[in-house]
């Protein structure tokens, strides 16, 4: 039997049309994008050109768009990054955020930084009264997901940017009295950041709708290759001029050539941001459509599950989540064994988070919302992808009962 896969937030298939764009770059056009020459000069502008669909597909400008070697990095990149323009800041975070911002935060302890968890209700959802509490002058940053990788619960991230942008207002006068570095730099702190690593394929994610002033998007998870990522990083021209000399609000956190505007040295994966590129495009056309699509379908599942399992609980509501994820749990089921029966017949699903599926702790993300080991360890993620048909969502049903 063709197995059946319903696990696209951890990875997706590269798109023919991706891989196609990307093969020249392989072999003839194989440049350096930082040499003088030709050969130089047209990886330049495949880079370029990758730049401005993904600066156009964010809303943002050009030279904003950092490319990186994954989503992991863009992120270690904001809180690294910000650290050392601060003595002792504070950064705020939710308890449900990806392990590459939870912890990069908790191994920057050490570097003095002041990482502050903020809890999420039983829906998944952060709690806006205690991140306002936790703003101090000393705030360097926020960082809230748009949504979450475990159950594509959608965080409100136009209101916290409101909360953020409200508290920065009001503190410009206490921020002069303190020595900070930022003194001499045009930005207002604390910055806002968004992980939009699952959001991107299907909701907006133009920053000034968001309001942030970071966001990190994967080419990994909208079909395009591994290895690269992209991190949006609100700028301002130099004083008095125009062209690609931002001035950045974080700064690098490796040494080297000065690519990416100095934020993230290193040959840029030329391929790789090519794929990066029409991925993009090709998300940016079939957003709408797919969304409903696979939303319909994650539906039609969700039904056919509570056929069989008339118990099952889907953790946090159906509401306030990616359309193509259904996170739940079945009561005295084991979700490892499940998920191993289901494998077995070919089906691959997921019993949390990809990066952190080869361990066997509870995710933390259903943890924060209140549930206890049992349900922290036993649930089932399917996430639904370009590829999947009503067919397929049959045949594991199917599977499903008999594996019962
Ligand atoms: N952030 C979120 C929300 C993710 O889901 C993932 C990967 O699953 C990452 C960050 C890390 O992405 P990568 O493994 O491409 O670095």
């Amino acid at each position: 039997m063709k197995g059946i896969y319903l696990d696209y937030a951890a990875a997706t298939p590269v798109d023919r049309r991706v891989v196609e764009a990307m093969l020249p770059y392989f072999t003839k056009d194989f440049g350096n994008p930082g040499s003088l020459h030709s050969y130089g000069q047209r990886a330049s502008a495949a880079v370029f050109s990758a730049r401005q669909t993904i600066a156009s597909a964010l809303g943002a400008q050009y030279p904003e768009i950092i490319f990186t070697g994954s989503a992991t990095e863009a992120n270690n990149l904001v809180l690294r990054g910000i650290m050392r323009r601060f003595p002792k800041p504070r950064i705020i975070i939710s308890a449900i955020e990806h392990e590459s911002i939870l912890n990069a935060a908790q191994d920057l302890v050490q570097n003095l930084v002041d990482p502050v968890i903020i809890p999420v209700s039983k829906e998944g959802i952060i709690d806006l009264k205690k991140l306002k509490a936790a703003l101090n002058e000393h705030t360097a940053l926020v960082s809230v997901m748009y949504a979450n990788n475990e159950t594509g619960v959608i965080q409100p991230i136009a209101e916290i940017a409101k909360i953020v942008k409200e508290y920065r207002n009001s503190n410009i006068e206490t921020r002069k009295k303190i020595p900070f570095k930022i003194q001499d730099s045009s930005f207002e702190f604390p910055l806002f950041h968004t992980d939009a690593v699952q959001a991107f394929q299907y909701l907006d994610c133009t920053v000034d709708s968001l309001g942030v002033d970071l966001l990190t998007i994967s080419s990994q998870k909208i079909y395009g290759p591994k290895g690269v990522g992209a991190l949006y990083v609100r700028s301002n021209p130099p004083a008095g001029g125009i062209g690609v000399n931002r001035e950045y609000p974080i700064d690098a956190a490796i040494s080297g050539g000065g690519q990416e505007g100095g934020l993230r040295s290193g040959t840029e994966n030329v391929p790789g941001i090519v794929g990066f590129d029409k991925a993009v495009e090709l998300v940016e056309t079939m957003r709408e459509k797919e969304s409903q699509r696979v939303c319909e379908l994650r539906d039609y599942a969700w039904q056919g599950i509570k056929k069989i399992f008339p118990n099952a609980q889907t953790n946090g509501s159906l509401k306030d989540r990616l359309p193509n994820n259904l996170n739940f749990y079945i009561p005295k089921m084991l979700g490892e064994k499940m998920l191993v029966a289901l494998d077995l017949k070919g089906i691959a699903i997921s019993s949390g988070s990809a990066c952190s599926a080869r361990s066997i702790d509870p995710s933390h993300v259903l943890l924060a919302m209140g549930f206890k080991n049992d349900r922290a360890k036993n649930s089932l993620r399917l996430t639904l992808g370009r590829p999947t048909t009503k067919i397929e969502i049959d045949a594991f049903l199917k599977t499903l009962t008999g594996v019962l």
